[in-house]
């Protein structure tokens, strides 16, 4: 077996160490990269420079410090542990970096970490087994724990190490949320010692050298939880809460609990050997990844001890391709954008605008109604986070000022960006195209925020069709993570990087999409909200449904995400879509019913929740009297997600082989991103392939038999089926 060290090319050095009588600087500069992280190839010098520390009697002091502007130590090199395949291979990688650190921790000199900037995961836990820690107050300088969000825990000894240096409770919240802080909040719970401005950062660490040595790691303060009873109500409670949240889907943060309750009471040294020991099985999972067994339909199951760490990893790959640019053309810096519509789209669009970037935003609306409820809107946002302190209110007001406002053109002549977010009507959009092309400035990039519309169809008469664009955001605008940016028949290469590098400037993870009705995330998800409603008219109960998606894993079930999109939205995105492509994606006659009722959601709160105050109660038992449902009864929660995940797959394998999406992969992002389809699965096209297509093939003819053509296989999931057996080659 080759070790992963002997796979990795060997880097130049990483480390120096600058001498001042008998204090060492061990400075980390990785060459050739922006960031300092550990490889096996920078673990193996580490562990040189550890032994050479710890045979040098003349250096009393060292301070740990990095060559980086704004990063201490990133961590582990996540590319090289997720390729680990075997045991063996992951427990070595585990145990070499973590008695590495843990060798370092026992060194006799004082040791001090100097941290300029981000030190997470395998940094945070080298500064861990330091006797003091000094970090900058810059923003950039962040600390903290984030591998249970890679399916993983930090084995490095941060499960041992961290509940010793600031408390059970504290190191529970850090390492089960993979959470990361800034200096003033690291200081406040004990994680650093010292926060100080970063020019001041080594004269600090200087200090802090030439204090005594810490004894011990515990600190008296934590008594309480010395007491074992006391410390299993804590950990019982910390078990609770993680079940509660994550429907036990994700194994790594119950088993950071287990490996830290042990290691509280069996010691240091037991506690790290336990670290190796259960990380291993998460990272290396059911490494066959495969497509094969599980036709057994455990469509609902957990994802069994499984490949949770590698899915999400794969994820975490993801997002940083869709970072990268992939279109030659450079794109046009925005300096002044415009918004178009001030609804509830339009309002977010601005509001997010106004907070990330620093370009000016003029927003245009019919009429000023309209504008002081975007305006509204936008203030909501930013009160939230100021309620949180995570902003002042004179901030607030200086983000707020920036956002201009008109009911005519004035202003927009300047925009190098607008977006369109007016109602969803093509004869509408065109219409306001045409203005803005008659008072644009030359190369001006129209992005249109269209949930349904082909951008070829609104720019159809268009003057400049390769300026026109899809830039389609997800509501609520701040909170959900994705932009679909389309390229209609005539977009121009220039308007597509234009729109993506502004979408990424938003802090959105870009995927690029070609034209069609509904592009990817609302094509793929009309089938599923259609299939809902069946079920509902066919006696499935609006909590039973919604239990069956929440537990499959969904953030919300079919039911609330209705009423929390709108059930005026829905109709119309329905009715599109039936149009376009006609009997797969008829949908029930739920929507129609309550729409025409007049029930359109929280929005209006009434749908198929009972709302008080804008919160959400109970289901309203008077919506299956208004649908002509007279007796309910639950079908199995199996069925019931087999039916909506396969009608979503069937539609996904058309997508792809029209090359909607470029890739499976690009697919998954975009539902994981869009929708929230559950990241530990990989994906919906991951989770397809897991169980495998000719099974998912054969369930949809079964289900065509049973309830109608809309379950009709695609000829391109047919042909997968039958060619490959899943997506991913
Ligand atoms: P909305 O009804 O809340 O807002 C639309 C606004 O456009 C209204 O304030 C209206 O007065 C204004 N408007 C109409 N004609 C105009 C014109 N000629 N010039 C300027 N403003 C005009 O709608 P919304 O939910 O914000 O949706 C806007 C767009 O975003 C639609 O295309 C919709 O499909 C899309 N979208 C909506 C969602 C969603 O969940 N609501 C999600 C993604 C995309």
């Amino acid at each position: 077996m080759t070790s992963l060290a002997e796979a990795t090319p060997r880097s130049a050095s990483a480390f120096r160490i600058e001498r001042d009588g008998d204090l060492a600087i061990l400075w980390f500069d990785l060459p050739g990269e922006k960031v300092n992280k550990f490889s096996s190839a920078v673990m193996t010098e580490f562990a040189g420079v550890v032994d050479e520390l710890e045979r040098d009697g003349d250096i009393k002091r060292i301070i740990v410090a990095s060559g980086k502007p704004s990063i201490f130590i990133a961590g582990a090199d996540v590319t090289e542990f997720s390729k680990a395949t075997s045991a063996e291979q992951a427990r070595e990688y585990t145990r070499f970096g973590q008695q590495t650190i843990h060798r370092f921790s026992k060194l006799p000199q004082v040791t001090v970490a100097a941290i300029n900037g981000a030190a997470l995961g395998g940094g945070c836990e080298l500064a861990l087994a330091c006797d003091y820690r000094v970090m900058s107050d810059s923003p950039k300088a962040q600390i903290g724990l984030p591998e249970t969000k890679l399916g993983i825990y930090p084995a490095w000894g941060g499960v041992t190490r961290l509940p010793r240096l600031i408390g059970l409770p504290a190191a529970l919240d850090i390492i089960l949320n993979g959470k990361t802080l800034d200096g003033k909040r690291a200081k406040k719970i004990g994680l650093v010692d010292e926060v100080v401005p970063a020019a001041i950062l080594l004269d600090i660490a200087r200090q802090f050298a030439a204090k005594p040595k810490r004894k011990g790691s515990g600190r008296t303060k934590f008594y309480i939880e010395g007491n074992p009873l006391a410390r299993s109500i804590i950990f019982s409670k910390a078990r609770k809460a993680v079940l509660s949240q994550t429907h036990g889907h994700y194994p790594a943060p119950l088993k950071a609990i287990d490996v830290m309750e042990y290691g509280m009471s069996a010691g240091i040294e037991r506690g790290l050997a336990r670290e190796v020991d259960e990380v291993v099985p998460l990272i290396v999972g059911s490494t066959s990844g495969s497509t094969s067994g599980s036709t057994s339909g455990s469509t609902n199951g957990a994802a069994g001890g499984s490949d949770v760490a590698q899915n999400l990893i794969r994820l975490f790959f993801l997002m940083e391709d869709s970072k990268k640019e992939r279109i030659a053309a450079a794109p046009i810096e925005v300096r002044d954008a415009g918004v178009l519509g001030a609804g509830i789209m339009g309002g977010g669009i601005a509001q997010l605008i106004a907070d990330k970037t620093d370009a000016s935003v003029r927003m245009r609306d019919i009429n000023w109604k309209a504008i002081a409820g975007g305006m509204k809107a936008a203030a909501k946002i930013w009160k939230k986070k100021v309620d949180r302190r995570r902003m002042t209110r004179v901030e607030m007001q200086r983000k707020l000022a920036r956002i201009t406002s008109t009911i005519d053109w004035s202003g927009f002549e300047r925009c190098d960006l607008v977006i369109e977010a007016v109602v969803e009507n093509v004869e509408i959009k065109r219409q306001v195209l045409r203005e803005f092309e008659a008072i644009a400035k030359p190369g001006a990039i129209f992005a249109t925020n269209t949930s349904t519309i082909p951008i070829t169809d609104i720019a159809a008469q268009a003057a400049k069709p390769e300026n026109v664009a899809g830039m389609h955001f997800f509501n609520p605008v701040d909170r959900m993570p994705l932009v679909e940016v389309i390229r209609g028949a005539k977009t121009s290469d220039v308007a597509m990087a234009t729109v993506a590098n502004f979408a990424r400037k938003l802090g959105k993870t870009v995927v690029y999409c070609n034209d069609g009705p509904g592009f990817v995330v609302n094509r793929i998800l009309g089938p599923y909200m259609n299939e809902a409603g069946f079920l509902l008219e066919e006696g499935n109960t609006i909590e039973s449904l919604d239990k069956a998606m929440v537990d499959f894993g969904m953030p919300m079930g079919p039911m609330a995400l209705l009423d929390e999109v709108g059930i005026d939205v829905a109709a119309k995105v329905a009715k599109i879509l039936s149009a376009a492509f006609g009997e797969r994606m008829e949908p029930s006659h739920v929507v129609d019913a309550l729409y025409t009722d007049g029930r359109f959601g929280k929005k209006n709160g009434k749908g198929l929740y009972l709302y008080e105050a804008g919160k959400r109660l109970g289901p309203d038992a008077s919506v299956y009297k208004l649908l002509g449902i007279r007796s309910t009864h639950p079908a199995d929660a199996t069925a019931v997600v087999e039916r909506m995940i396969f009608a979503m797959v069937n539609e996904a394998a058309m997508i792809l082989d029209e090359k909607i999406v470029a890739s499976p992969a690009e697919l998954d992002l975009a539902m994981i991103m869009g929708t929230g389809f559950p990241p530990f699965r990989g994906g919906l096209l991951r989770y397809a392939d897991k169980l495998g297509l000719p099974y998912i093939l054969a369930r949809l003819d079964d289900l065509a038999q049973k309830h109608g053509k809309r379950f009709l296989a695609t000829a391109a999931l047919r042909k997968l089926a039958e060619r490959d057996g899943k997506f991913y080659r």
